[in-house]
């Protein structure tokens, strides 16, 4: 039975239309060049992965258990679609023996990411990122410099108010001494938290940190900071890391609330805003340090730090300042065959497409109408080809700017065109 409603995309995806594509190009593109500017490589890695990668780094009672694509079963693995691409591209390194390549591997990819989030404006379900990793390093000299190569992206791509943010969140040395002392600050306040912020306090408490509730807000100003009670290893790692962004002149806001919810996150937290964005608007990108991933994976403890840049985001905000690449025509050149003469179409369009991007009007259509097609693709020439002329292999070439019409042999269309 046919359906009454027509069949539209799944909620929160989006289709990326042909108009759009030049600047999403563009990001990506300007993505790939910085990246390689700063010696990373480029990996690729599968959009599903077991579940169990997804979960054991995730964060089981929050958001990445909530918004997991699961899979169904096949076989005897349960998979999902990644929510991220630092714990695959972890799993890569160890998978691939790039541990046992030069150290650290410093690579990047672009791709689509899946989350069951709420959709809404800058917020989807299949979303792009940019990612940047360096792993097998742990010089404060590598996490300086993937802030510089987010930043260079952004920059490059034409975004130039942008809001750095800054924060140190300790290692499993130091940071199991300062949850205590966050919560032993926290505890007499916790009637006057969220329901939610009650849980976290046993059980995640960094999260009260940047918890969103309004109610909660003026209970951080007094609670006690990481980074004064940081370990000698994490504080000298802190300073170097704003020394060394200091020394490339690059801005930055220490934020204390600045947080990862997991546990082999370690160090170096950062985040890019858009210049004008309060706190709670999405950030552009965002990265650390993850000393702990990964042996959380089961694989030798590795030191590593990145970045993942939403290049969802990124293009709309260069939409938005007005940022057009102009779209160049689907063809050059409009092969128009006026009567029955498809054959002798498509060959001249081969014959074409050695120097000229070529599309043919096979429509059985009035010369007027399929002239007037030609003149919407945006095409520089037709190529006319009418009964007589054709049978010596000739045609009319028509510049669409001058109205210039000449009539010519089908090989001389190549050097005419180039
Ligand atoms: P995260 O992996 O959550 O730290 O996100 C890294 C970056 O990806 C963010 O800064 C956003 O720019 C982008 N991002 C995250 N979630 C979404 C989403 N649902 N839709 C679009 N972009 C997203």
């Amino acid at each position: 039975m046919p359906r009454t409603e027509p069949i539209k995309a799944a909620r929160g995806v989006r289709d990326i239309l042909p108009a759009a594509i030049p600047l999403w190009r563009q990001a990506e593109q300007e993505a790939a060049a910085v990246a390689k500017r700063f010696g990373y490589e480029e990996i690729a890695t599968p959009v599903i992965e077991q579940v169990e990668l997804v979960e054991r780094v995730g964060e089981q009672t929050d958001t990445v258990a909530k918004e997991l694509y699961r899979l169904d079963k096949r076989g005897s693995q349960n998979l999902a679609l990644r929510p991220e691409a630092t714990a695959g591209v972890v799993r890569a390194y160890f998978e691939g023996g790039l541990n046992q390549g030069p150290q650290p591997s410093r690579l990047y990819l672009i791709g689509p990411m899946f989350r069951h989030d709420k959709p809404q404006k800058g917020r989807y379900r299949q979303f792009f990122q940019f990612n940047v990793e360096a792993i097998g390093g742990a010089s404060p000299g590598f996490d300086a410099e993937v802030i510089e190569l987010a930043l260079s992206w952004l920059n490059d791509v034409g975004l130039q108010d942008l809001r750095l943010e800054l924060n140190s969140i300790g290692d499993g040395k130091c940071r199991p001494a300062y949850l205590e002392r966050l919560k032993d600050y926290y505890r007499p306040l916790k009637s006057h938290l969220h329901a939610d912020s009650q849980l976290r306090l046993e059980r995640n408490p960094l999260r009260l940190l940047d918890s969103k509730v309004p109610q909660e807000q003026p209970f951080k100003a007094d609670a006690p900071k990481i980074t004064e009670h940081l370990c000698d290893e994490c504080a000298a790692h802190w300073a170097d890391v704003r020394r060394l962004l200091d020394a490339a002149g690059i801005a930055y806001q220490l934020n204390p609330y600045l947080v990862r919810g997991l546990d082999y996150y370690t160090r170096t937290v950062f985040e890019f805003y858009p210049g004008g964005a309060s706190g709670q608007q999405d950030a552009l990108a965002s990265g650390g340090r993850y000393d702990g991933l990964a042996a959380a994976e089961g694989w030798p403890s590795t030191p590593g730090v990145g970045f993942a840049g939403g290049v969802d985001r990124v293009v709309e905000l260069m939409a938005a300042s007005g940022q057009e690449v102009i779209a160049k025509p689907a063809a050059d050149v409009v092969v128009i065959p006026d009567g029955e003469l498809s054959i002798e179409a498509a060959e001249v369009a081969r014959i074409c497409r050695a120097v000229r991007s070529v599309a043919v009007d096979y429509e059985t259509r009035s010369l007027r109408a399929k002239m007037k097609w030609a003149n919407k693709l945006g095409a520089k020439w037709v190529v006319l080809l009418t009964p007589d002329v054709a049978k010596r292999r000739a045609a009319q070439l028509r510049e669409m700017t001058s109205g210039e019409q000449t009539e010519l042999d089908w090989v001389e269309l190549p050097t005419r065109l180039a």
